[in-house]
């Protein structure tokens, strides 16, 4: 999976902004376009600046979502940061006067926001559901079930239910040793698969947390937790965990 941080997409001038989270996430909400496409999504980065940028112009704040993935394309099965961990959501806040069962208002304080951006007539494909399921904190509900929407789509909707119980799979299952380079850039390395960030994500801690999968940091051979647990490490030390550096 690759996951790239809104430093790496974001410009300086329209950087994403907000407030900090001000509740545990305890549950994850699917969302999509609605819009339709002309082509397919080719350039995540391209559509997380030109919706940044619309938010902005036309609702004051920016972009709601906390995570994008695209479903199709050359980046299939990414994951863009958004709001990230960080910053409260501001997708689903749900109805102030007829909350539906289960979704006191305001949802956006502890639901994680993830939309899915390409054909919505589309199955997931398996990189895309291997990206979900890492970032899903708690049940994963459609947009539709927090408020009156169509969001995120009857075909994404009805794919809901098979992530909820499936047994989770891809590459992010099999991360066993994480480490940072340098102070700067982080090798984050799974069983084989290698990959490279600016920054240690938290949500690929979470997942291997959550999954009550052994993570372990190559300098300490310590649990990983948290990002704080991963120290820096010279290559010699990820060369004697078997990986290229690269
Ligand atoms: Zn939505």
């Amino acid at each position: 999976m690759t996951f790239v941080t809104r430093q790496e997409w974001q410009t300086s001038s329209q950087p994403v902004t907000g407030p900090a989270r001000k509740a545990a996430t305890t549950r994850t909400i699917l969302h999509y376009e609605g819009t339709g496409r002309s082509a397919p999504i080719s350039d995540g980065a391209a559509w997380c600046r030109n919706g940044q940028a619309s938010y902005l112009s036309s609702r004051g704040y920016s972009l709601g979502y906390n995570f994008m993935i695209p479903n199709e394309g050359p980046q299939n099965g990414w994951v863009y940061q958004i709001r990230g961990e960080d910053i409260n959501n501001a997708a689903n806040k749900g109805s102030k006067d007829n909350p539906r069962p289960g979704f006191p208002y305001n949802a956006n304080d502890y639901t994680r926001s993830i939309t899915i951006v390409g054909n919505e007539k589309a199955q997931f494909t398996p990189e895309t559901q291997a990206a979900i399921r890492s970032l899903m904190i708690g049940t994963l509900y459609g947009h539709r079930d927090v408020q009156a929407t169509s969001c995120c789509g009857d075909t994404y909707y009805a794919q809901i239910p098979a992530l909820n119980t499936d047994t989770p799979t891809g590459d992010d299952e099999k991360m066993l040793w994480i480490g940072k380079k340098s102070g700067t850039n982080s090798h984050h390395t799974a069983d084989g698969v290698q990959r490279t960030y600016t920054a240690v994500p938290q949500i690929l801690i979470d997942s291997a947390v959550r999954s009550n999968r052994p993570l372990k940091d190559m300098g300490t051979g310590r649990d990983v937790k948290k990002v704080s647990d991963v120290t820096s490490v010279d290559s010699a030390t990820i060369d004697a965990h078997g990986f290229d550096v690269g």
